[in-house]
């Protein structure tokens, strides 16, 4: 089978690709007509195992402003994982029909693992409560075109950081550019997985620190990015219950905000965002919407046009050094699609830390 390449993890992207697929996009918003015919005859299959109202459809918007078709389903209860097949023969079904597959499902490492059985482009439109990196590519071109750069903002991110996949790849995007200062603001329960911050942030030197309210820092930010308590990952509702309204902006809280604070939130939006703020001019909420349709193009093209000449470059994807461990995260694909390989790799040698490739769940002692 072909090496194919796929966007699983914004990691499989460089830094200079990010900048160069947000510069497409910023050509297709000033020449959208250039870009009409751009994707004649080619398909899009959107595979949505979970809900999703943005992400699908711009996908599926962004296909069809390309010039090209869709086909997909928007829930799993639509598709044949209701008679029991496995995502994995999903695949490489759907592959045989459509040139990209943009795929959301609930399991960590759902789109790794379909990756593997495709022919065509897999792109991850989410995979639990794991990674998000169109979320990502759409949060950067909206922080650009604010802010007219990606390097030496101050960037609060705010509300669900463990569960919150867009957080986690947004990290892993805005750790690489200098000069960025994370200010992470949640309760202790949700505070960022240890991988992002043991393997992502500590390696590269990012400068962050954390804030127990939005007060107590939003004056010092270029950025706030609220995020929603995610429900549907909780294992104990009560513990939701106890935390769900724990940060809430309101226009109140934005007066201590500097004039060109921008709000980012990946939406959808419970109460964190009180509806008084969405007419100030720093929200941009639904301004990063519009841009998630842009980058999407951007992508695709890109994506398509790596498949045509063969491109696959080696991702920075580790080394498997270990099998025979059984990851014991119950969210995790290999949990369900028992016929997956397990696969570990070791991601810190001095704390004996080995993770699984898919979901990240640690193997090995406590650090
Ligand atoms: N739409 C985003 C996601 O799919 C954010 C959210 O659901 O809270 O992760």
């Amino acid at each position: 089978m072909n090496k194919i390449r796929h966007l699983i993890d914004i990691s499989d992207l460089t830094t200079e690709e990010i900048d160069g697929i947000i510069a497409v996009a910023e050509d297709i918003m000033r020449h959208r007509a250039d870009y009409a015919h751009a994707c004649d005859g080619k398909k899009i299959a959107t595979l949505f195992f979970e809900p999703s109202t943005r992400t699908r459809l711009s996908f599926e918007a962004a296909m069809i402003e390309l010039g090209g078709n869709t086909l997909g389903f928007a829930s799993a209860s639509n598709s044949s994982t209701t008679k029991g097949e496995s995502v994995m023969d999903t695949i490489r079904t759907v592959s045989a029909y459509a040139d990209i597959i943009a795929m959301r499902h609930p399991l960590e490492g759902a789109a790794l693992a379909a990756s593997r059985r495709s022919v065509v482009p897999v792109i991850n439109a989410g995979d639990g409560g794991h990674c998000h990196p169109t979320q990502t590519l759409a949060d950067l071109l909206t922080i650009k075109n604010r802010h007219g750069r990606l390097h030496g903002l101050t960037v609060g991110i705010c509300g669900d950081l463990k569960y919150g996949r867009t957080v986690h790849s947004l990290i892993n995007a805005l750790t690489r550019y200098p000069g960025n200062r994370l200010i992470m603001i949640s309760p202790p329960e949700l505070g960022i997985p240890n991988y992002v911050r043991y393997e992502i942030m500590e390696p590269r030197g990012a400068v962050w620190s954390t804030c127990s309210t939005i007060e107590d820092c939003i004056a010092d930010l270029d950025v706030l990015y609220m995020t929603r308590i995610q429900k549907e990952r909780f294992a104990d509702l009560d513990e939701y219950e106890r935390l769900k309204d724990c940060y809430v902006l309101n226009a109140e809280k934005m007066k201590a905000a500097r004039s060109d604070m921008s709000v980012l939130h990946p939406l959808p939006r419970v109460k964190e965002i009180s509806v008084d703020v969405d007419d100030d001019p720093r929200a941009c909420y639904f301004k990063q919407v519009e841009y998630g349709k842009f980058m999407r193009m951007a992508l695709i093209l890109r994506l398509l046009d790596d498949a045509a000449k063969g491109y696959c470059p080696e991702t920075t994807r580790r080394e498997i050094l270990s099998e025979g461990f059984v990851c014991r995260n119950p969210k995790c694909v290999t949990a369900v699609e028992t016929d997956l390989p397990q696969q570990f790799s070791l991601r810190d040698k001095a704390h004996n830390v080995y993770r699984c490739e898919y979901c990240e769940t640690r193997f090995g002692h406590q650090k």
